[in-house]
């Protein structure tokens, strides 16, 4: 069986929440005087109600039938095996993946995309600002504003605005209004532009410039939306994961031995697998594996540490591995998993050992992507190849074995709109790159101080 199809009708009506389920809880965000954040000082910059879902450590949130409706248009996602790619492996293992990459803007990003901009719209809010990395999720939010009805403007990241031109048409195309980060739009930016003009741009800063522009709107009608990171966004995308169950129920395959996502901020990883971690904890023997860029390596080298999640310092601190919010990674292509921090619910997952995190580089990264492509035919978004690579790696670890495991991992997005970075590689103009033990150092200065956990 190449595909396993849910119907509508069986699609999980309630969101998953770990942060239930975890033995010890994880850390609240705090201010930088070290006290705990009360939910008012988010009011600015996020609507209630899911300031509400942020906070919660119900086990099971439901899905509003109105965003059920919304979701149908490209849910349930199939659950798919790659067969052919089994075949060239010559590999025992059953390597399974969630379709995450048809939905209209391409990625799982709108699983919350939608979910968000509801809430807002309920709210009364009338507009959204927000950042984006590669562009797959000012195009999430651009597409989803453009469903509920509101404004939408993005904050893209100078080199992927360079990079990625036809990213901003989409964005235009749903309506949004995007601009490079940093940008003159806001203070932050002008200031950032002012110190160094050539500046590639960081996540971090993009942040900090759409919280600024959510702020400084004097109608109250604006607010902030984050693509991944925080808590309700992982809550949103463990629709994956719980549609994953079903569908490995539905075929009579076992719990599957090992779970692979990419990740950034951890969104679409925590969709996939925070269902699966729940079955861990409750004693299931499943190997979870986040993977992340050698140049980026946030899980695997970043200290688990209070850090802002912007450069500018406007978010309270989080507990969560980081590279320190000053960070600006090297251009890379996998622009979405360019972020110096890491969800901290999946952070929180590390340290009590229920995953095994792991970093590979672009260049290895690239060869997985060419032979999937090569066998399963899609074209991958370059994030999604950390996790490929990844796949690749336990099937042939599981053919030395002689083991028949149940592979299953998060096809996060395609890659129809990144194609340059393929070029390049196919060039030979990309080369092997790990982040120096020195410059993780010298970022790392600048939280130096912060309060410890
Ligand atoms: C944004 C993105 C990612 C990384 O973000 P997460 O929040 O870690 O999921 C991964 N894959 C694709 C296709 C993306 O667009």
């Amino acid at each position: 069986m190449n595909k396993i199809y849910l119907s509508e009708k069986d699609m999980p009506r309630q969101w998953y929440n770990l942060a239930a389920d975890f033995k010890n809880p994880p850390r609240l965000p705090i201010g930088l005087d070290g006290n705990p954040l009360t939910p008012d000082k988010l009011e600015r910059i996020f609507p209630m109600n899911l300031i509400e879902q942020e906070v919660s450590t119900k086990r099971w949130i439901d899905i509003p039938q109105e965003i059920l409706s919304i979701l149908y248009r490209w849910r349930p996602a199939p659950l798919r095996r790659a067969v052919y790619l089994e075949e060239h492996l010559k590999t025992p293992a059953k390597i399974y993946y969630k379709d995450e990459s048809l939905s209209p803007p391409g990625s799982h990003k709108p699983n919350t995309a939608v979910v968000q901009a509801w809430y807002n719209k309920k709210f009364g809010i009338e507009k959204l600002t927000t950042e984006t990395g590669a562009g797959q999720w000012g195009c999430a939010l651009s597409f989803a504003c453009s469903i509920v009805g509101l404004e939408c403007k993005i904050y893209m990241v100078r080199i992927s605005f360079d990079q990625k031109p036809l990213r901003k048409s989409m964005m235009n195309i749903w309506g949004g209004q995007c601009l490079a980060s940093p940008s003159k739009a806001t203070s932050f930016g002008r200031k950032i532009l002012k110190e160094q003009p050539d500046t590639p741009g960081s996540l971090g800063i993009a942040i900090s410039e759409a919280i600024e522009d959510a702020l400084t709107d004097s109608s109250g009608k604006t607010r902030y939306s984050l693509g991944s990171v925080l808590n309700h966004v992982m809550l949103h995308q463990t629709i994956i994961g719980l549609e994953a169950k079903k569908q490995l129920a539905l075929i009579g395959e076992k719990t599957p031995d090992i779970v692979i996502g990419c990740a950034g901020g951890g969104s679409n990883f925590a969709g996939l697998s925070f269902p699966f971690i729940c079955d861990k904890i409750n004693g299931a023997k499943i190997t979870i594996i986040p993977t992340e860029p050698t140049a980026c390596p946030t899980l695997t080298r970043g200290p688990f540490r209070y850090d802002f999640g912007d450069t500018a310092g406007q978010t309270p601190l989080l507990a969560m591995h980081t590279l320190g919010h000053n960070f600006v990674p090297a251009p890379i292509h996998a622009g979405g998993l360019r972020y110096h921090g890491m969800a901290p619910l999946v952070s929180h997952a590390v340290t009590e050992g229920l995953l095994q995190p792991r970093s590979y580089d672009q260049v290895k990264c690239y060869q997985a992507a060419l032979t999937w492509s090569r066998t399963e035919g899609t074209i991958c978004a370059p994030e999604t190849s950390h996790a490929i690579a990844c796949a690749i790696e336990e099937a042939q670890k599981a053919k030395r074995e002689g083991k028949e495991k149940v592979i299953l991992f998060n096809y996060s997005g395609h890659g129809l709109m990144d194609l340059l970075g393929y070029e390049k590689f196919l060039n030979g103009e990309l080369k092997e790159y790990s982040l120096p033990e020195e410059d993780l150092k010298k970022s790392l200065e600048a939280i130096a101080d912060f309060p410890k956990l």
